[in-house]
């Protein structure tokens, strides 16, 4: 059986804590691989590396960076189905969708290489007679990031790229669900020619998460994952003074206005609910239709739904793959067995489903339920699965309260022809992304990607101008230089004043 192994000091390094996590490809349920599990003291010997390589690294020219990470983007670019196929072997998710994920995790290597630009600084000069201040970013030094299973490659991608070319090396914690896509994605950067040490792969589950929040050298933390343990990962690496971003969980809503064009806005629930499966934290998981066109939404949506085809990520005909754990699919399932004694209207039930020659495989079909209730389970909870909720309101207000009275706030879509109900829209509603007729709005690399709410805490969103703040701190620096002309000013014992 395969291994996973981690990735310190530049090399593969054999797990030596006698614990291993089983890894199962969830198109036919058999476990394929067995990835390390760190103890505390293999997590110390990553940290210790990247210690090392941060006296260097740290110190290092921005071109020197960016000759790496130039090098690094080619090198991706190069392997994208390679990358791919590990996420669909281990993840479920399609080969095209794996693709996808691949893409845009690479737009923050191309952010990255541009942080020359994003370092500049600031310079005021003359501020008093013959005093300049220069406010500057330097790095922090070791920075760990852990991971969840959705996004192999996207979401370490969002974090690791800018970090080190910000002057920090790097520990990641990838998901133990998952984990042969982040050691690619290392030793390609040490192809690139990144210094050994830079950046660190440890495998492992809450041992290895906990002994990076209380290492005392890593001094600030990335985390993507569910709102639990987002919040658990916020509360206990402040405790520990380290710089927290923790990125949570969603319950994301569409809101369909009655003018819409309801074929478009049926196009696009039915791609961004039950695209990879649902597993996504930018995932449509609940319509509210507003008015009268409840009826019509939910028939468009049904029809478009029962034709999309199911089956292994590596079959090109399949559009959506298996969920990622025979559990988690056991957990999905519950919700839309329960969901009519809560009220709903089942209108399809994937529970059934199965996919012939991969009976073993973590298969459910797509699941619409219209008229959910608030206070139902399936509304409630994020299901992480092909289940999308219809709620009805009578009126955009209606709406709109609807979606601000959730936890989350992670992303919201509104589809109208109305500009100025879009517009209203944009400044009402509670979440960190908007998308105006685009159902799934995950910025761009160049600008940042967060929630509000339960669906983030800490205050910087990831990648971007926020991704540079994170992983930098400032510092400013007030000079004077006399005139060589000039007598020294003398002792003065007051405030220093700008005169
Ligand atoms: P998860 O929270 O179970 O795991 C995430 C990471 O935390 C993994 O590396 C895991 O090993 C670790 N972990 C799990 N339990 C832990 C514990 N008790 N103590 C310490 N560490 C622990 O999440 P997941 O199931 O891998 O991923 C799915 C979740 O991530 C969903 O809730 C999804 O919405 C969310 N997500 C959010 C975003 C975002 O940008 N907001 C993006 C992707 C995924």
């Amino acid at each position: 059986m395969k291994t996973v192994n981690h990735w310190i000091g530049g090399k593969a390094v054999e797990g030596a804590s006698g614990n291993w996590g089983p890894v199962t490809d969830p198109a036919t349920g058999a476990v394929t691989t067995q990835v390390a599990l760190a103890s505390a003291e293999e997590v110390g010997a990553a940290v210790a590396a990247a210690k090392e390589a941060y006296r260097t690294w740290g110190a290092s020219s921005l071109a020197q960076r960016t000759a790496i990470l130039f090098r690094y983007r080619a090198l991706l670019d190069a392997r994208r189905d390679d990358i791919a196929a590990l996420i669909t072997a281990e993840h479920g998710k399609v080969h095209s969708d794996a693709l996808g994920e691949v893409a845009r995790g690479l737009e923050i290597v191309e952010l990255a290489c541009s942080i020359t630009t994003q370092l500049k600084g600031e310079l005021s000069t003359q501020v008093s007679s013959r005093v300049d201040v220069a406010a500057i970013r330097q790095p922090l030094g070791v920075v760990a990031g852990i991971t969840p299973f959705n996004f192999p490659a996207m979401v370490p991608m969002w974090m690791f790229p800018l970090a080190v070319a910000c002057g920090n090396t790097f520990v990641l914690k990838p998901s133990e669900k998952d984990p042969s896509a982040a050691n690619l994605l290392a030793e390609l950067a040490a192809e690139a020619g990144l210094p050994d040490g830079v950046l660190n792969v440890v495998h492992g589950d809450k041992v290895a998460v906990d002994a990076l929040l209380a290492h005392p050298d890593v001094t600030a933390v990335s985390f993507v994952g569910s709102t639990p343990i987002a919040k658990y990962i916020h509360t206990a690496a402040s405790a520990n003074g380290k710089r927290v971003q923790a990125l949570g969980g969603a319950k994301n809503h569409m809101l369909v206005l009655p003018d819409a064009d309801l074929d478009a806005a049926a196009d696009a629930a039915v791609s961004a609910a039950y695209g990879s499966a649902g597993e996504r934290c930018m995932a449509i998981s609940a319509v509210v239709a507003v008015g009268a066109i409840g009826d019509e939404l939910v028939e468009k949506i049904r029809e478009r739904a029962e034709k999309i085809k199911i089956g292994p990520g590596d079959d090109p005909a399949s559009e959506m793959g298996p969920l990622i754990t025979k559990a988690h699919r056991d957990k999905v399932a519950s919700y839309v067995t329960g969901a009519a004694a809560q009220g709903a209207d089942v209108v399809l039930d994937g529970t059934g489903f199965t996919v012939d020659g991969y009976e073993d495989g973590h298969w459910i079909g797509l699941s619409l339920l219209d008229k959910v209730a608030v206070d139902s389970d399936a509304y409630r909870d994020e299901i992480f699965g092909p289940v999308l909720c219809v709620l009805r309101a009578e009126t955009y207000e209606d709406g709109v309260a609807l979606i601000n009275a959730s936890p989350f706030g992670n992303g919201t879509a509104i589809f109208t022809r109305d500009g100025g109900a879009a517009r209203r829209f944009q400044l009402e509603v509670q979440a960190g992304m908007v998308g105006v007729n685009v159902p799934i709005p995950v910025p761009v690399g160049y600008h940042s990607f967060g929630g509000w709410k339960d669906s983030l805490f800490g205050d910087h969103h990831i990648y971007g101008n926020d991704g540079v703040h994170f992983y930098t701190r400032g510092k400013v620096v007030t000079s004077r230089w006399p005139d060589p002309s000039e007598a020294p000013a003398g002792v003065d014992l007051g405030f220093p004043r700008h005169d």
